[in-house]
């Protein structure tokens, strides 16, 4: 008989997730886990069956888009892969969204739901950006105190019913940049008489065009320039037939990865829309739903880690190399230790922050923790995106030739996890963004945190706070940001894996945690060559 290799397979990914199941066993009440348990396993179900080997058999598929009808009007139509309508049910009657709103169990509800989008997403080509967005929009709407716009888009992002569901899109970036979105050129007209907006401009990056509506920003006409000077805007993006309303949808982006998503680029030509919140401040009216997208973006990376390691450690069993399975082989086996050990941590602290915004929705938050949470936000987003864009690269290497073959489905991993250090805030930007959430109070929070959970204050937490506390001048500071989020990113979450393995007596938890100290935590430098 020829040689024929056996390749990879999931079993249920609940089931066989140490980390989640241990994780939940800690953190939750037993009389909630065991009641949560069986969407959990559903879903696990899910995601190592039909979902995996439809994603498998979709692999080739794109969305479409025909931008005009036999008759000669513009339509825009964008029809989804088989992949994403699938998935798109399955969220709406697991409640991937829903059960954050449901409260079933206050604030630990939040946790539910990010294990159920944890588990969901690595079978679903990035279903989970629509999905974070229209989390994003809910949160936001739900805290803007307009009730008109509560009650009418609100129900339909949070239901379990399936032809009432909408998602949302989140349009923020223009030609003109997508950090700096003060800069935004779209322009709000107000009607004289009835007192409607119009919006007119160009957006450059609208994920999930598909949406039904979308959070927006624009410049009321007359308000000054930069990012005080917009206002949120709240837009419906087709009329009741399915025709766009006064959006064209230029073209879909030719990505890397993330290719089931529809990205589109925009021209509003006089887009009906509704302010969301007054007529200014629009950046810091739309940061709720930019906190919720960031902490999906988190929970992507540790899901798709997990996809990473649970297909290698698979294929290690089943590939022989020099006589021997290569789970018989040291250094193939450190290999995936190391990259266990990084999605571990990265898992604990995607957690972590889950927990904090459970809690601050329900407003069962202290201030201190409300502050952490401000600081963990940024610093979780950056330090796991960057973790999954590692671990993927890694995990295709650990398959060899196949691990660069696309019809094995493993480089989407690598291409769809490129995607997490760019979008939400690139790495930089929200570095920046650690420096603006740190100052004395924060810092003090974040230290007694980390000490309490690690046990001692640690080498690399001293390191990181007397580089900072020592560095006076703003462009020194702002050169070593990445390093210094990135520290701190590390820092907790060893500090998390270490509490993890005490708490719950998880023995691999400690190895991992000593693993993770090893490959490295602390990134300051302290002289670095100024040029
Ligand atoms: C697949 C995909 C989907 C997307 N979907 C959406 C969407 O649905 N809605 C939406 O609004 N946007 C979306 N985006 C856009 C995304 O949010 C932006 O690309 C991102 O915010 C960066 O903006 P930019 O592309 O203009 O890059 P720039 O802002 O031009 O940044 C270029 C570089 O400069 C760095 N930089 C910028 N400012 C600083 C600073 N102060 N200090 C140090 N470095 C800095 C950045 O880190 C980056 O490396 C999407 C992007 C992608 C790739």
């Amino acid at each position: 008989m020829p040689f024929q290799q056996t390749p990879p397979q999931l079993g249920n990914q609940y089931e066989d997730d140490r980390v989640l199941r241990s994780y939940l066993a800690r953190v939750l009440p037993a009389d909630m886990l065991s009641e949560i348990e069986v969407s959990l396993a559903e879903m696990g179900r899910l995601a190592g069956g039909e979902l995996y080997q439809l994603q498998l058999a979709d692999r080739l598929n794109e969305p479409r888009m025909t931008q005009w009808d036999a008759w000669g009007n513009r339509i825009d139509k964008i029809e989804l892969t088989p992949l994403w309508r699938v998935a798109e049910g399955i969220a709406v009657e697991h409640g991937v969204v829903a059960t954050a709103y449901e409260q079933k169990h206050g604030s630990l509800s939040r946790v539910h739901q990010c294990a159920l989008a944890y588990l969901f997403t690595p079978s679903t080509d990035i279903y989970s950006c629509p999905l974070a967005m229209t989390d994003g929009a809910a949160r936001t709407l739900l805290g803007s105190g307009n009730q008109a716009l509560i009650d009418r888009a609100v129900p339909h992002l949070i239901t379990r019913v399936a032809g009432q569901f909408w998602t949302a899109g989140q349009w923020m970036t223009e030609l003109t940049g997508g950090s700096d979105v003060g800069l935004t050129e779209t322009v709000a007209r107000q009607d004289p008489e009835s007192g409607a907006y119009r919006l007119y401009g160009r957006k450059w990056f609208t994920s999930a065009i598909s949406s039904q509506m979308a959070l927006t920003l624009a410049r009321p006409e007359g308000n000054p320039p930069g990012g005080r000077g917009l206002a949120l805007f709240y837009v419906e993006t087709r009329d009741p037939t399915g025709r766009p309303r006064n959006v064209e949808v230029n073209r879909l982006k030719d990505k890397l990865g993330t290719r089931k998503v529809p990205t589109a680029e925009l021209t509003l030509n006089g887009t009906p829309a509704q302010l969301v919140k007054g007529t200014t401040d629009g950046i810091r009216n739309i940061a709720p739903l930019l906190n919720i997208t960031r902490l999906w973006n988190g929970i992507s990376a540790v899901a798709l880690m997990r996809r990473g390691v649970a297909l290698a450690s698979d294929y290690s069993r089943k590939r022989i190399a020099f006589g021997v399975a290569l789970s018989e082989k040291p250094l193939h086996m450190d290999t995936l230790a190391g990259l266990e050990a990084e999605a571990e941590a990265a898992f604990h602290l995607a957690f972590y922050v889950a927990e904090l915004t459970g809690r601050s929705e329900t407003g069962e938050i202290s201030d201190d923790d409300a502050a952490l949470l401000r600081l963990l936000t940024p610093i979780m987003k950056l330090t796991t995106a960057k973790q999954a864009v590692a671990v993927a690269s890694e995990v295709l290497e650990c398959f060899g030739g196949a691990g660069y073959v696309e019809d094995t489905g493993l480089p989407m991993l690598l291409r769809d996890s490129q995607v997490l250090p760019i979008w939400e805030g690139t790495t930089n930007v929200l570095a920046v963004d650690t420096l603006r959430a740190l100052n004395e109070d924060s810092l003090r929070v974040f230290q007694s945190a980390v000490t309490k959970l690690a046990g001692n204050f640690p080498p690399a937490l001293d390191h990181a706070t007397s580089w900072y506390t020592r560095i006076s001048d703003r462009s020194v500071l702002e050169a070593g940001a990445r390093r210094f989020a990135l520290t701190l990113g590390r820092t907790i979450e060893l500090a998390l894996l270490l509490n993890h393995a005490r708490s719950s007596g998880d023995q691999q938890s400690m190895v991992n945690a000593r693993r993770f100290a090893a490959l490295g935590v602390d990134l300051i430098i302290d002289d670095y060559p100024q040029q």
